[in-house]
């Protein structure tokens, strides 16, 4: 692993987002911490003070573009490249929604956060990745939003994650061989707030994760859980 690597995790001031931080600086990255409360921000990147890597809490809601691009050039100022960017922010996760519902707010919500909020941060962070071409995108999904996957619960959800994998592959396609590996992972059922407490313990989701934004040798555009490959 090179020396100085600079990592991007969204929605990372609590649950998955928070661990995946934590892990990669543990690894010596520098950890930008993106929170849409930049206060809790704040609040989770001084409880990782100390760690070989620094972390730095930055405003970051997804479905902000203003906020997107502001990002994107503070970061070329202040690093000059980007080499891990970790698409985590999500929510709307509603079970007890149902697909004939004709309400579409929460529909539009989830695709703007799981996909365009994705689709925004991989648009303004890949030139501060080809320029020294090297990028690991990992977008969080989830087995939900596999095709093959049954059930009619959190349709919004269900439908913006399949939207995010689709999207997954499109983009590894365009980047092959540039060095920038793209890939989806879902942290199977964990115990974060979106989870809620029968899911597994937060570290060992983020781990799958982490894994495939330090992925050393060339695997992308592919779905992973537990760093096994899962369908589509
Ligand atoms: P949490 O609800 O614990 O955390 C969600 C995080 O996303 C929060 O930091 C939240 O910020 C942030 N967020 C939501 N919307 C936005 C936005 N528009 N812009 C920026 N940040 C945003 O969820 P998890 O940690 O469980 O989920 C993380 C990811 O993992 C999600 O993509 C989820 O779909 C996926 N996942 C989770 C599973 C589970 O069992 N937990 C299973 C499969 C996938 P704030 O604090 O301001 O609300």
């Amino acid at each position: 692993t090179p020396v100085y690597r600079v990592a991007l995790v969204s929605g990372a001031n609590r649950g998955l987002g928070f661990e995946v931080a934590r892990q990669l600086s543990e690894r010596g990255m520098t950890v930008l911490l993106g929170a849409r409360d930049l206060d809790k921000g704040l609040h989770a990147a001084r409880q990782l003070a100390g760690a070989p890597g620094e972390v730095i809490a930055v405003q970051l809601d997804v479905t902000r573009q203003d906020q997107v691009d502001t990002l994107a050039r503070w970061i070329e100022i202040t690093y000059g490249r980007l080499d891990v960017l970790v698409n985590n922010a999500g929510g709307h996760y509603d079970p007890r929604a149902n697909p004939a519902n004709a309400d579409l707010a929460p529909a539009r919500d989830a695709m703007d956060t799981h996909l365009f909020g994705t689709w925004r941060l991989c648009s303004a962070m890949l030139p501060l990745m080809r320029r020294h071409g090297y990028g690991r995108i990992v977008n969080v999904s989830s087995g939900c939003g596999a095709t093959a996957t049954g059930g009619a619960g959190c349709p919004a959800y269900r439908v913006s994650k399949a939207a995010l994998n689709s999207y997954t592959r499109a983009l590894a396609a365009e980047l092959d061989g540039s060095g920038i590996l793209v890939n989806a992972v879902c942290p199977g059922w964990v115990a974060t707030d979106m989870g809620g407490p029968g899911g597994r313990p937060v570290a060992a989701g983020a781990a799958g994760i982490v894994w495939a934004a330090c992925m050393p040798e060339h695997v992308t555009g592919g779905f992973y859980r537990d760093g096994q490959r899962i369908a589509w």
